[in-house]
């Protein structure tokens, strides 16, 4: 079991006493995208000028200095930046590490990456070609399948690696569930959903995602359960997530368990689709430690407990929220992570 494992469970008590402390860094390693997916906007975003390695070097250290965790490349496409083998490399001697990439590129990139992941990610939302270029822009659905038999061929060389495709849940989605799921039960490799969020950040997006009817995504969450309780090693959330998606309940956001950092350096604060969300300093500028304990961050997290969005499924907020939200639940997660480390 690796150290960060120990940390991360540290970290999750301490914020279940009161403690606040980071459990994750959520770093956009780049804003650039090689999809025109219908449903985002940031693939039109201007770049800025983007942290370079040393910097984000620095970044990490600082997080893991706060009590981080877990380390999670996100984009736009990371695998679009050249030195991210390097980053993942330093990132994982401290930290648990995630990487979420659209997977164009993985077949390419995988033996630069792997053996520096704990988990890989790959976003698929359909394995119907016409409507994967419907939905991403691009006709490259055979390049993800592509990248996932990449790691299919490499399953025995990186034992380490946890692997999973990752379902977006929005009206167009949800009568492909049932495929995606077997296509998950027959590759033996995991796969997670997460319902669309119409982002606050993203207000210019010409084709904002919907959700479809209430019936028709209640029923495809039901489906996703039955079909979890069936093979619990195949759908990696939680059941209480998707429980409580299917009963929409309120929860308490705790959105300081997260640090969003965007690719030029920039912490945002409580998150992209809070109303007021908003940058709370950059890393260039200032030490994390100020950043985080700021007045503005601490009044931005403390507004999220209380955050107004109703339609918010964030599974990377969620589910830490949840988990620090009761013992039983604490101890559920926690479980399903081992469960995972063992799948
Ligand atoms: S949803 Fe992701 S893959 Fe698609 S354009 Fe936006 S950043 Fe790129
Ligand atoms: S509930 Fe949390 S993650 Fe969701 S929009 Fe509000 S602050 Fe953001």
């Amino acid at each position: 079991m690796r150290l960060p494992y120990f940390r991360l469970v540290k970290g999750i008590l301490k914020n279940k006493i009161g403690v606040q402390a980071p459990l994750t860094l959520a770093y956009e390693a780049t804003a650039a995208c090689n999809l025109r997916c219908r449903f985002c906007s940031f693939w039109k975003r201007q770049r800025g000028d983007e942290l370079e390695l040393s910097e984000v070097r620095d970044a990490i250290a600082q997080a893991v200095s706060e009590g981080a965790s877990f380390f999670a490349a996100t984009g736009g496409e990371p695998l679009l930046r050249e030195d991210i083998p390097q980053i993942l490399k330093f990132a994982r001697k401290r930290m648990l590490t995630l990487l979420v990439t659209n997977g164009v590129l993985l077949a390419e990139r995988i033996d630069e990456i792997a053996p520096f992941l704990d988990f890989l990610t790959v976003s698929l939302d359909t394995l119907n070609p016409s409507k994967y270029k419907y939905l991403r822009g691009c006709d490259c659905l055979e390049d993800v399948l592509e990248g996932i038999s990449a790691y299919e061929e490499r399953r025995k060389k990186y034992p380490h690696l946890k692997f999973n495709i990752n379902t977006v849940l929005m009206r167009e989605t949800l009568p492909e569930v049932p495929y995606l799921l077997n296509f998950a039960l027959k590759k033996r490799i995991g796969i997670t959903f997460e319902p669309v969020v119409p982002l606050t950040s993203d207000a210019s997006c010409e084709n904002p995602p919907e959700w479809g009817s209430p019936e028709d995504f209640n029923n495809a969450l039901k489906e996703i359960l039955r079909f979890k309780a069936r093979h619990p090693a195949t759908v990696w959330n939680t059941d209480y997530y998707l429980k409580w998606i299917l009963e929409r309940k309120n929860f308490i956001c705790r959105s300081e368990t997260l640090i969003r950092m965007d690719a030029c350096g920039n912490i945002i604060a409580p998150c992209y689709d809070h109303p007021s969300y908003d940058v709370v300093g950059n890393i260039r500028e200032k030490r994390l430690s100020e950043i985080l304990h700021s007045k503005k961050a601490r009044e931005l997290h403390e507004s999220a407990h209380k955050c107004p969005r109703k339609d918010c499924y964030l599974m990377c907020y969620v589910e830490p929220s949840l988990v620090i939200s009761s013992f039983s639940l604490a101890f559920r997660g926690l479980a399903s992570m081992f469960m995972k480390l063992r799948a």
